[in-house]
């Protein structure tokens, strides 16, 4: 006779499968967050709420905490381009 794995094992590995793909999946979702405009960003550098602003016509993301200012790309290209 074989022996079979037990049930219970198999029960635990997919388990395992599963939590890894949960957190793969909920990384990937902070991700796409993080790089939605209108979605509240934070620092991170030190973790404080961007506060929004208005620069020139465009909106950027200010941290009150270090003076650092976050603006995505195609933002940041307009904005070279139009002080060219
Ligand atoms: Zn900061």
């Amino acid at each position: 006779m074989v022996n079979k794995p037990s049930h219970n094992e198999e029960a635990y590995f997919a388990n395992i499968e599963l939590e890894r793909r949960k957190k793969r999946q909920d990384e990937q979702e902070r991700k796409k967050s993080n790089m939605l405009p209108n979605m509240q960003m934070k620092c991170p550098k030190c973790d404080r709420e961007l506060v929004k602003s208005i620069y020139l016509d465009f909106t950027i993301n200010k941290c009150e905490a270090c003076k650092g200012v976050w603006v995505d790309s195609e933002r940041l290209d307009q904005l070279t381009t139009k002080n060219s």
